[in-house]
């Protein structure tokens, strides 16, 4: 079994002073918190006058490589020990979880009820990041854990990647660039596309999509979006002048369509052989949400065969991906699940992460929750 502390210095993202703004504090502070001032183990409780009555040596695991100023302050008021390989070695998870108060995260690390169940002092886990599908947020629940995470702290970086992605599309930029590259100077066979006037249709209006709306809007696109769970009153929909459709006018209308929904069963494969075959011929597809989105199978025919323009993918079916035909295709660009990493997002990520865990080992409210259990006692 492999320990490590926390090492700073060498490791991970450089980070920069970038701050959340005052929306995001009073969005969290405006919540109702997620309690569990009653979770912590009677054991853990000391009382002393600088701990509010809680010891402040309680114990967090780190299972990923999570780096930051936030961890560092963890690592000055807490016990941490950080193994950026444990999340590929469950066995050895499981073997050493039991003796830790907090588990932190990111979304490699399969946090199982078995895994919950194993953690019998842990009050609190933490995901770096959006999407909880790692973690079984109900078995948290029904176990008295607080599962914290970062719901609005990378939206902007993904959004960003999103916009560069339909550029690199529209005007063949990573193409052109490796045919220059070759000693090449083709002008005529990279004659682009603009997204000016172009209708992009945003399959999940929430934090991501909303704000890929407001930029596309300022390229001036039009926005059409599908999203059944919002209502014409949504901030998401009138601040970003979105109409809402359903999701056949999305594929059969849309320039370009993005995708920012959570993995369910609901999205998986929600772009199929049968959806695909309603998109334009000239339009392009884009996926930076969950690899279980788009079947990857019908998406190598389609562009295979030239029945759309052209896709981009961040996110895979299986990550790292195998050895794929797509891979061979060149209307595809394909990323490595990057688009949340950007100095600014990951600072801001590790930040609120640490701000929640620690407040929940202080038997404060969290502020940003994905579950609400009940207290243990
Ligand atoms: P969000 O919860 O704010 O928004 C998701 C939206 O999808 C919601 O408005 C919801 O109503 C809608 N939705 C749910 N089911 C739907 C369905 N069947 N059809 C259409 N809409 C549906 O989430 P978000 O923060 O915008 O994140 C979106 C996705 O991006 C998540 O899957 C998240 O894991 C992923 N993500 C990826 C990266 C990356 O690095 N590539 C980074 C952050 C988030």
């Amino acid at each position: 079994m492999s320990k490590f502390k926390i090492q700073m210095a060498d490791e991970g993202v450089q980070t920069t002073s970038t701050k959340l703004t005052d929306t995001d504090t009073k969005l969290g502070a405006k919540g109702q918190g997620c309690s569990l001032k009653e979770n912590i183990p009677e054991q853990r409780r000391v009382e002393t006058d600088d701990s509010q009555g809680y010891d402040m040596s309680a114990r967090i695991l780190v299972t990923e490589n999570i780096v930051g100023p936030g961890m560092e302050g963890l690592k000055a008021k807490y016990d941490v020990d950080w193994d950026k390989d444990l999340w590929h070695k469950p066995d050895e998870l499981l073997r050493m979880v039991g003796t830790y108060d907090a588990l932190i995260v990111r979304n490699q690390t399969r946090v199982t009820a078995d895994l919950l169940k194993g953690a019998a002092g842990c009050i609190v886990v933490g995901r770096a990041g959006v999407g909880v599908d790692n973690i079984d947020v109900k078995a948290a629940a029904d176990l008295g854990i607080v599962v914290v995470y970062t719901p609005e702290e990378n939206a902007i970086s993904v959004a960003e990647q999103v916009i560069g992605l339909m550029i690199c599309l529209a005007r063949r930029f990573p193409a052109a660039d490796a045919s220059v590259k070759r000693g090449e100077w083709k002008r005529m066979e990279f004659m682009g596309t603009e997204l000016f006037g172009k209708i992009l249709g945003v399959i999940g209006l929430g934090r991501i999509g909303a704000r890929v709306a407001l930029r596309a809007a300022a390229f001036g696109m039009y926005i059409i979006g599908y999203d059944p769970y919002l209502t014409n009153n949504h901030f998401a929909v009138t601040e970003t002048h979105a109409k809402l459709v359903d999701m056949d006018t999305v594929l059969k209308q849309s320039d370009f369509i993005t995708i920012h929904v959570p993995s369910t069963p609901e999205t998986k494969h929600m772009i199929n052989e049968e959806t695909l075959a309603k998109m334009k011929p000239t339009a392009y597809l884009v996926n930076t949400s969950r690899g279980s989105a788009v079947n990857e199978e019908a998406l190598y025919e389609v562009l295979s065969k030239g029945k759309i323009a052209g896709a981009a993918l961040d996110v895979r079916e299986e990550e790292p991906p195998r050895k794929s035909p797509l891979h061979e295709l060149e209307n595809i660009i394909l990323t490595p699940h990057v688009a949340a990493f950007t100095r600014e997002a990951q600072e801001r990520v590790v930040e609120s992460l640490t701000e929640d865990v620690d407040r929940v080992l202080s038997g404060k409210p969290a502020l940003r929750f994905a579950n609400f259990p009940l207290p243990k006692r």
